[in-house]
């Protein structure tokens, strides 16, 4: 069996996410992957890809990771899943132990779910039902614009990215959508934390106006990545941290993407010293392996839920594979991974060579920016006046496709092309990476460096 017999076969029966199917007929080719190992994919017709967004932003450390993959083995042997109502495992407990030990001050309790759209349903859920067991009744949300927290009803109500919620709108909740703090915005000669100072008045202002009514607010620390890897100033997060407290609405950090060392540090909030009301983990926290999530709070929260069965303030919220063993021991090899070097300190030297990769790139007329965060790394295409090319030009496409075709899977979030690769990628990847990045953005924006 080759590509186009896998391809077929997909295609009269698979029903493909965050796609519009008719893009497989002639725009998007379909490519059937027989085997992963470390950065590369490899499809049936023995084809190579640098798998530069990680999948998704999932994998941290190489497909097929040999550690995880024993450790994993080892788990499938003992015990593959139970009911974490009632029963529980040692994966379950040592990996809530050491996330409660890894993750900023005051965040002591775990709660499972199964992904990342799923964990901001339990931290949304968990702050409102918060408030009413304290005899408050509050019932908004507030989030920043271009944020994305994942696609069920919940977490797509505090997202702001049009493409995936103006459908669904009528069945949504209503959030306040404060302005981003993202620094692409920013005015000429000012810095990104000049900028996210700036930006913070709104938010000062939406809380002092809304606080009585509401529950919390959603961020994406540091990198709202969906919305096109916006970035911005830690700043922001140390304001948001006071006035939260100020006028008591919790801070909900979603890491779910940023988690696990992508902006340079294990988490995103440690870079503002601050320790979030609900932390959500997913997507790195099993290395990419499997399907898990969790949602980390403190005890003020965990107390409020705690009475007798009848008073009605217990949490029942609950998925059919909350806690599964295999995640939960795939999750914490990826930690042991973490102990066994110092991926951080590597990770340094691999995002300053991904700068230099793309550096060529600073002086393309349509190349808006080039930011970086840690591992990573956006490079903006705009038109000839500066501005993002119209949507409907399906600029990123060209690149993906490009990209394919010279062995590297670049997945452009519309103008924006990124790499957020696994932290096993080599020198040599890095730099294949930059020439097919600048080569891809030649051809989609017609003009050469
Ligand atoms: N929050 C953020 C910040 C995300 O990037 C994502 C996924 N891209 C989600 C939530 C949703 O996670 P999942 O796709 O696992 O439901």
């Amino acid at each position: 069996m080759d590509n186009a017999d896998w391809r077929r076969r997909d295609l009269d029966v698979l029903w493909h996410p965050c796609s519009q199917m008719k893009d497989h007929e002639d725009t998007i080719p379909m490519i059937p992957i027989q085997r992963g190992e470390g950065v590369w994919l490899e499809d049936f017709d023995g084809n190579r890809y640098i798998d530069a967004i990680s999948s998704w932003w999932v994998n941290l450390f190489g497909h097929a990771n040999p550690h995880i993959n024993r450790r994993l083995r080892e788990q499938a042997d003992t015990l593959e899943h139970v009911i974490l109502a009632g029963l529980t495992h040692p994966a379950a407990t040592r990996l809530a132990e050491q996330l409660v030990a890894l993750t900023p001050p005051g965040l002591d309790r775990v709660f499972y779910a199964d992904s990342g759209s799923a964990a901001v349903e339990v931290a949304l859920k968990m702050s409102f039902h918060y408030w009413r067991n304290r005899g408050r009744r509050k019932s908004r949300f507030a989030c920043l614009s271009g944020s994305y927290h994942g696609e069920t009803l919940g977490a797509l109500s505090v997202s702001d990215v049009g493409l995936y919620r103006d459908t669904y709108a009528p069945l949504l909740l209503e959030p306040l959508v404060v302005p981003s703090p993202d620094a692409f915005d920013r005015a000429p000669g000012s810095s990104w934390a000049e900028h996210a100072e700036r930006r913070f008045a709104d938010m000062e202002r939406a809380l002092a106006e809304h606080h009585q009514d509401l529950c919390a607010v959603i961020v994406e620390p540091l990198v709202q990545c969906a919305g096109g890897m916006r970035m911005y100033d830690p700043v922001y997060l140390e304001r948001l941290r006071k006035a939260c407290d100020h006028y008591e609405v919790h801070l909900i950090a979603d890491e779910i993407a940023v988690g696990f060392g992508r902006t340079g540090t294990l988490f995103a909030c440690e870079q503002a010293g601050i320790s979030p009301d609900f932390m959500c983990l997913s997507k790195g926290l099993t290395g990419g392996y499997l399907p898990l999530s969790a949602v980390l709070t403190g005890d003020e929260v965990y107390q409020s839920f705690y009475d007798d069965y009848a008073t009605l303030k217990a949490f029942l919220h609950s998925h059919s594979y909350t806690g599964n063993a295999l995640c939960c021991a795939a999750a914490l090899a990826v930690l042991e991974l973490f102990v066994a070097s110092d991926v951080l300190g590597e990770n340094r030297r691999r995002a300053e060579r991904m700068r230099r990769a793309v550096e060529p790139l600073e002086a393309h007329p349509n190349v808006g920016e080039i930011r970086q965060t840690g591992m990573i790394l956006a490079m903006e295409m705009v038109g000839d006046d500066r501005r993002p090319y119209p949507w409907q030009e399906r600029r990123g496409i060209r690149v993906y496709r490009h990209a394919l075709e010279r062995g590297a899977l670049l997945r452009p979030l519309g103008n924006v092309v990124y790499f957020m690769p696994p932290y096993v990628i080599g020198d040599e990847e890095i730099d294949r990476l930059g020439e097919v990045a600048i080569s891809g953005i030649e051809e989609a924006t017609g003009r050469r460096l």
